[in-house]
This record gives structure tokens, sequence and C-alpha cells, in this order.
């Protein structure tokens, strides 16, 4: 059986080796590819965990105990003011038009590992539902929860959060919590900042434990 090594600095010598496995078959793949655009600098590598899960029809009581989180998190909100609201991580990660193209195509290869521990809660929060209150005061809490039952996938990935569908988050961006907007892994991280308006695609590969799996040329999405 492989083992993980131990201390600090094997491990950071372990994930350097890692990267630098990932970095040559990325430069394989692109230097045998006829097309010009496709270069080292244009094709950026992301070592990134992979969610082993699968796509299945989630059980109802699921749905229920989402929509009695979110009507507890209205009842908080109704109780209290926006300054007893959780401050840590006030802001979303501010993505360019590459950076965010970059993000889609990496974190659906890895079918969001970080999401697994959402759940039926969504890491949803108190504030999360008094941004969303704000931005549509017309709303009811009922009418509020309705609107976040209705972009419940039919099929979610298992386990994982009731809003991992088979494409990635079904949730809008200004639905979900900020800690869902801000959180961005240590590889998808450094890919992203080696994302340039000439970034044409990225190399995913997996890694588990000490293994390295999956390199593959992973193209852009055109986004909406
Ligand atoms: S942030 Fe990282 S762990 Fe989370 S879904 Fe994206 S690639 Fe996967
Ligand atoms: S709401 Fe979306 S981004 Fe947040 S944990 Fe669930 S699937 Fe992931």
């Amino acid at each position: 059986m492989t083992t993980l090594p131990t201390g600090l600095r094997a491990a950071r010598d372990l994930l350097r080796q890692m990267h630098r496995t990932v970095a040559e078959a990325r430069d394989q793949v692109v230097t045998n590819d006829p097309r010009p655009t496709h270069t080292a600098e244009t094709v950026p590598i992301a070592l990134v965990p992979r969610h082993h899960a699968r796509l299945r029809q989630t059980a109802a009581r699921r749905h229920a105990m989402l929509a009695q989180h979110i009507g507890a998190l209205l009842a908080a909100m109704r109780q209290t003011g926006p300054e007893q609201d959780d401050g840590y991580i006030e802001q979303p990660t501010l993505l360019n038009t590459a950076e965010t193209r970059v993000v889609s195509a990496v974190c659906s290869a890895c079918k969001g590992a970080c999401c697994t521990a959402g759940r039926e809660q969504a890491f949803l929060r108190v504030r999360t539902m008094r941004e969303y209150a704000a931005a549509h005061p017309l709303l009811t809490d009922d009418e509020i929860v309705q609107a976040y039952l209705a972009y419940l996938p039919e099929r979610a990935l298992h386990p994982g959060c009731v809003y991992q569908g088979a494409r990635g988050c079904t949730l809008p961006r200004d639905m979900r919590s900020a800690i869902c907007n801000r959180y961005l892994c240590t590889g998808l991280q450094q890919a992203v900042d080696a994302a340039t308006p000439e970034t044409v695609g990225v190399f995913v590969a997996h890694r588990d434990g000490v293994k390295v799996s999956g390199g593959r040329l992973r193209a852009l999405p055109v986004l909406g």
C-alpha cells in the first residue's frame, strides 16, 4: 500500500513532484496538438481532487430538510440584525471572464469535491437570506423558500450537496452562500492565477492520495 509522506517538507516535495508530472503530461499533449494556439503558456495545469459520486434521484426527504433549513434561517433573519450575521468570508472572489471560464472547466472536471459537505444545507446562512431578501423585497418568506426549491435538480450527486447537478451547481450565484462564491481550492487557484485572455484550455489532473490520475485537456466553456 502506498502511504502519504509525513512531515511538511516531504508533503511539499511530493506536491512539487506531482505538479512536475502533470506539467510534463501537459507539455506532451500541447506538443502533439497541431493547433498553434495550444502551448504551455495558453494551457495552464490544474491538479485538483475528484468527487466520486453518482447522480441519483434525490429523496423528497432531503428537499424537505433544505426547506426546513431555509425557513429556520429566514426566521432567524427576521429576529436579528445584519450586525449579528456571521461575518466570516465577506466577499465573493472577483473573477474576470478568462478566470471564470477556467473555474467552470476545472470544477466541472472535479465534479465539486468541495461541495460534498453542503448536503441538505448548501452552506446557506442567515447572511445569504438577508442579502437575497433585500434584493427581492416583495417576496414573502414562503416565496423565498419556494424560489430556492425551484432550482433543485431532479438528480443530484450522492453523497453531496442537494444542488450538485449533472453539470455542476444549479443554484444561481446570487442565491449561493458567500463561501460557495468565494472558495477556490489550491489547485484551482493556481490555474486561475495562470489564466490570461489567451488561455484556451486547462490540463486537468486529479490527485488521490499520492497518486495523480486522469490528465486531460479541457476546453474552456463559452459563457452565456
Ligand atoms: S474548488 Fe477545487 S475542489 Fe472545489 S469543485 Fe472546484 S476544483 Fe473541485
Ligand atoms: S450550493 Fe452549489 S456551490 Fe454551494 S455547495 Fe451546493 S453545489 Fe456547491
